[in-house]
């Protein structure tokens, strides 16, 4: 196996920033020695949510300490609490699950569709009942949740739609960016999503310019940024950092470069892997819409040969979520004790994610490609 040591390639690279350190270490010294000494919520911070904010014409956008910490904003400014259900995905990442509960709510677990990974509307409305009082749909990997069918869902019933594009920045469906498909969305900027940075952070946008100014408030203890000290309601320590908001306003002016290098790799895998369906793996759509291009996402029952088939040949994997949320021992008391979510089960079993990051060479794109179809042929003979 000669090219066993030909290609070393990572899932999560160590050089995400590498092109940018100076510049991090040039603003840190700049806000270290600022004359104002200000570390949290400074102009750096109100600068990137206009950025982002006017990217999106939404009505605003509220950073916060993380992706976790949005849904959480959202949900408190909301009043989601003790008493109410959140219908949310039975396969997905702990925050879907664990804001709720926090809140004092109830998640109510929707199965997800098998193979795009996201929330399946029909279970979803299956899941309605008096006490629902919100869908939380989740982008999932590669592919965008079915919002269209969600906000009408969420209008039949008449109940708060909050959008989890935690990993979805730069996605769009219809022309529409994932973010602004509900009441309130939220990104995350932990270091492996699209607009990651080296720290914890992440914003509420939102179209709703009430909704806004009670997440804003939420996330600096109930104050209203006018009157300290006076706190209009119980609220959270939420708060973005001075030293990333620089950092990720430097970073910004790559963004839809970055993106477009994803998408690119992206298009490329799935004309590669279309055809593997036939031999039992299955890729995300071939086509920008409705699609995101955090990590790139297959399924397949072959999951450990395909694994290491690719590691033997310097390819690592990551598998994302190997347990459905019900079956989480921290949430399984939520959930009821006989219920089945088998397109989440099938999830679990079969995703497989591969390398999927701007600065990949098309060398490096290429074995990842030509590995996955070796596989593919090898096992079909
Ligand atoms: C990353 C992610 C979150 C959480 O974001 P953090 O910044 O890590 O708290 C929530 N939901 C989804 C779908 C995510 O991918």
């Amino acid at each position: 196996m000669s090219t066993a040591t030909a290609h070393d390639i990572p899932f999560f690279p160590p050089d995400l920033f590498d092109a940018d350190l100076d510049t991090l270490l040039e603003v840190v010294h700049a806000t270290g020695t600022g004359a104002a000494q200000k570390f949290i919520l400074g102009e750096h911070t109100a600068r990137l949510e206009r950025v982002l904010r006017d990217r999106l014409d939404a009505a605003d956008v509220v950073a916060c300490s993380s992706g976790t910490s949005a849904l959480t904003l959202v949900l408190a400014a909301m009043d989601v609490g003790p008493g109410d259900e959140v219908v949310v995905p039975a396969f997905g990442c702990a925050p879907l699950a664990a804001t709720v509960i926090a809140r004092g709510a109830t998640p109510v677990f929707a199965d997800v569709d098998p193979v795009t990974m996201t929330m399946d509307p029909d279970a979803a409305e299956k899941a309605v009942t008096g006490r629902t009082r919100a869908l939380m749909p989740a982008h999932v990997f590669s592919v965008m949740a079915d919002m269209p069918r969600f906000g009408e869902l969420a209008s039949l019933y008449g109940l708060r739609l909050v959008e989890d594009s935690a990993l979805a920045q730069g996605g769009t469906l219809a022309g529409r960016p994932a973010g602004m498909w509900g009441d309130a969305g939220v990104y995350s900027f932990v270091q492996v999503k699209t607009f990651g940075m080296p720290g914890e952070g992440g914003v509420v946008v939102t179209g709703d310019a009430e909704l806004a100014v009670r997440a804003r408030m939420l996330r600096n203890h109930g104050q209203d940024g006018q009157h300290r000290f006076l706190h209009h309601q119980v609220g959270y320590n939420s708060r973005f950092d001075e030293v990333m908001a620089a950092f990720q306003l430097h970073r910004w002016e790559g963004f839809e470069a970055r993106l477009a290098r994803r998408a690119e790799i992206s298009a490329y895998y799935s004309r590669r892997f279309a055809p593997l369906v036939e031999n039992g793996i299955t890729a995300p759509p071939v086509g920008g819409d409705g699609r995101c291009h955090y990590v790139y996402t297959l399924l397949t029952e072959r999951r450990e040969e395909l694994r290491s088939y690719l590691a033997a040949r310097g390819v690592a994997t990551h598998v994302y979520y190997p347990r459905t949320l019900p079956a989480q021992p921290g949430f399984a008391a939520h959930a009821p004790a006989h219920g089945r979510w088998p397109g989440a089960e099938s999830a679990a079993r079969r995703n497989v994610s591969l390398p999927l990051y701007p600065h990949l060479s098309d060398a490096q794109v290429e074995h990842v490609a030509d590995t996955v179809c070796a596989f593919a042929e090898e096992s079909a003979r």
